[in-house]
């Protein structure tokens, strides 16, 4: 069981959280997996970017922001006193280790991607240490556990990968036992450790990759990611407020729509899924009654529950760049595009979309810094126009593949929408496009309209959800 930011950011939230573990631990002890507390992370990357520029005063004062989070949350959460206060310590402890890095990166002033990742990890180790007293507090055998331990991964700091039979090895020795005793283990997601004991990180959002790894690695009967929404969704619904709860969709749906932008799963959480065939169930931990959704290729599951409709999944991607590139040297030419692309992968810049004609090569790239980098070495071999704060938007549906008509249906539908590029995915469930990030709502709103307000959609999707601030 996984608990995002939002699910466990409050102590109203965490009380919520602890019903449904409990719940749950009522079947079989669960494995449970947290993240930060919401906005943890983010408060501690402040720390770390301060920190590293001799902002020190800056860096402080947030360490005491976060002090204050945690202590508030024990304040409340926790009953005994005793308890109480040899958890306040615990607490202190951490962001006393928090400052110390802190006051150390200033002197040296440097921020390197190693002390980066020991910065994020204080959101992970303080918000399972408050919630698995508060279960104790509560009466339950829950045990904390330090998940660096047990997920060691490469020195790949800030996108660590996991060294699998290592970990697998781990997981049986230190996991499973606690389990078989019937206790609930209270874990950290997002964050690893390499072999030689140095904190590590997934990347953002790697909570969801952790329980998906730790679920493949115990052969759990399911993985539960539970969110802010009721589930994974037909679109973003802080975009569409239309959006509906999707009941099934395929393990290549979900993959494809994670690494489209929907920020619902971290894009590498279906893959230990997939390989150890366990269904992955999206849930809404505000909201638990509500039916959420999910991923699996049993068909039995998915039988009689996907609808006809072409369309399950509308996904974006913000923050993206187009890099326009024409040279008449390409024309009849070989290897032309050996010598473009290896421009990206000397500055390390993975490319997205792609739309390509004899004389002209149309991509998306994240943007950042290193975009104008690019530009000017392109700028080389050919002409070079750089197009900033666009989106790519993805229409997914494993039923796009076998259907006609539906690129017709989604321009029509984008008629007072400027396009500026457009590419249909090889894996042949998805259509993608770039719009300005201002025309975003527009499209994704005409986009919903056309293919979920028909009648043929409402047998698989409840009633629109509420929005969520
Ligand atoms: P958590 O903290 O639980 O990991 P995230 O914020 O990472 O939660 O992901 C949940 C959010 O993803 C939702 O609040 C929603 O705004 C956004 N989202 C984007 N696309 C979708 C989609 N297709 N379905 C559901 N949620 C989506
Ligand atoms: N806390 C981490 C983040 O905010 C990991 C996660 O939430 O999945 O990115
Ligand atoms: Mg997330």
């Amino acid at each position: 069981m996984k608990f995002g930011g939002t699910s466990i950011g409050t102590a109203s939230a965490m009380k919520q959280a602890m019903r449904i573990v409990t719940e749950e631990s009522a079947k079989a002890a669960p494995l449970v997996v947290l993240s930060a507390c919401s906005g943890i992370t983010n408060k501690l990357i402040q720390i770390a970017e301060s920190a590293g520029g001799s902002r020190l005063e800056e860096a402080m004062e947030l360490a005491g922001e976060v002090r204050r989070h945690h202590r508030e949350l024990v304040e409340t959460l926790i009953g005994d006193a005793g308890r109480k206060a040899a958890l306040m310590e615990r607490v202190e402890g951490y962001v006393a280790e928090l400052e110390m890095l802190v006051k150390g990166v200033d002197i040296v002033g440097e921020l390197t991607p190693r002390s980066f990742d020991t910065f994020c990890s204080f959101g992970e180790l303080l918000s399972t240490s408050v919630f698995s007293e508060a279960l104790r507090d509560a009466g339950h055998d829950a045990v904390w556990l330090d998940i660096r331990e047990v997920i060691i991964t490469d020195d790949n700091f800030g996108a660590a990968r996991p060294l699998d039979e290592l970990c697998e090895k781990n997981v049986s020795t230190a996991v499973r036992p606690l389990l078989e005793q019937g206790k609930t283990v209270i874990t950290q997601g997002f964050i690893g450790s390499t072999k030689d004991g140095r904190t590590t990180t997934f990347g953002r959002g790697g909570s969801d990759f952790t329980a998906a790894l730790l679920g493949a690695w115990l052969s759990s009967d399911q993985i539960q990611i539970w969110t802010d929404v009721d589930g994974v969704m037909t679109s973003d619904p802080r975009i569409v407020p239309d959006a509906r709860s999707i009941r099934v969709m395929t393990f290549s749906e979900a993959a494809e729509l994670a690494y489209l932008g929907a920020k619902v799963l971290h894009p590498d959480t279906i893959a230990p899924a997939v390989r150890h065939n366990i269904p992955v169930y999206v849930l809404n931990a505000h909201h638990p009654a509500a039916r959420g959704t999910v991923i699996t290729d049993d068909p039995a599951l998915l039988e009689g529950m996907s609808y006809g409709g072409l369309v399950k999944s509308i996904a974006v991607k913000k923050g993206q760049c187009i890099v326009n590139f024409r040279s008449n040297r390409m024309l009849g030419r070989h290897g032309f595009l050996v010598d473009f692309f290896n421009v990206f992968a000397r500055a390390g810049v993975s490319v997205e979309m792609i739309s390509t004609s004899e004389v002209s090569v149309s991509l998306t790239v994240s943007d950042s810094p290193k975009v104008e980098e690019i530009a000017r070495e392109l700028g080389r071999m050919g002409e070079v126009e750089l197009e900033h704060r666009v989106a790519t938007v993805s229409v997914v549906g494993d039923n796009l593949r076998t259907s006609k008509g539906v690129a017709g249906r989604i321009f029509s539908s984008l008629k007072s929408v400027n396009l500026r590029m457009i590419s249909q995915g090889a894996s042949e469930i998805n259509v993608g496009f770039v719009v300005e990030e201002g025309d975003v709502p527009k499209a994704l709103q005409s986009l919903h309209r056309e293919f979920f307000s028909g009648e043929e959609t409402s047998r698989i999707f409840d009633t629109p959800v509420q929005k969520r601030g």
